[in-house]
């Protein structure tokens, strides 16, 4: 703990009963995995993981060539479809008679796609949401409980103290610049210690 925080910072430090340590800024004692996460951004099912300050980065970039995969495979599905499912008299309605041959022909090839395609539009979500918290430097889990941390909050007015302008949070969460320890950062004093590279933070 650093003894220069002012008492006006050391009501924000927050104890983890479970881990028996002095919480660091944005970290957050997941449940599943049973410890405290640095800066934590939510609990990902399908890698059974917590993502955070370790693998945040390795996730999105997951997310991103799962993205480009999932969309060629459509993609070339869909080519598939055109040649091998062209109906004989082209009209109007022409993609629902493709997709109606398929349905009549190879029923489990349209629910294959129907599934990719469902898959598709989830990661494609997953990544704008994260693509929305790396500019914003924000985590899923401090969009969500914003109003949990007294941080955020100056005179009932959302203030983020981490926000760089969106290049600068670009480049911090790609390790680019503004570089932050967020397992040995407990308070936005402490960030104004560590931060030298900006003049642009809002401290409470
Ligand atoms: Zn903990």
């Amino acid at each position: 703990m650093n003894n220069e925080n002012s008492p006006i910072q050391l009501r924000y430090l927050k104890f983890c009963p479970t881990c028996q340590i002095i919480k660091p800024l944005r970290s957050k004692h997941d449940s599943i995995s049973n410890k405290c996460i640095a800066k934590f951004d939510h609990y990902c099912g399908w890698g059974y993981s917590s993502v955070g300050q370790e693998n945040h980065r390795q996730f999105v970039l997951f997310l991103s060539f799962f993205l480009i995969l999932l969309c060629i495979f459509n993609i070339r599905m869909l080519s598939h479809f055109l040649m091998v499912y062209q109906p004989t008299k082209s009209n109007n309605y022409i993609y629902f008679k493709i997709f109606l041959n398929l349905y009549e022909q190879n029923p489990s090839l349209l629910l294959w796609y129907i599934i990719w395609t469902i898959l598709n539009i989830f990661v494609l979500n997953q990544l704008v949401h994260q693509a929305k918290g790396i500019f914003n430097n924000l985590t899923i889990n401090e969009f969500i409980n914003k109003n949990k941390y007294q941080h955020f909050w100056n005179h009932h007015l959302f203030i983020n103290p981490f926000n760089l302008g969106y290049t600068n949070n670009f480049k911090q969460f790609w390790g680019i610049s503004n570089h932050i320890n967020w397992y040995d950062t407990f308070t936005t004093q402490h960030l104004s210690k560590q931060d030298t590279d900006q003049d642009n933070v809002i401290y409470i």
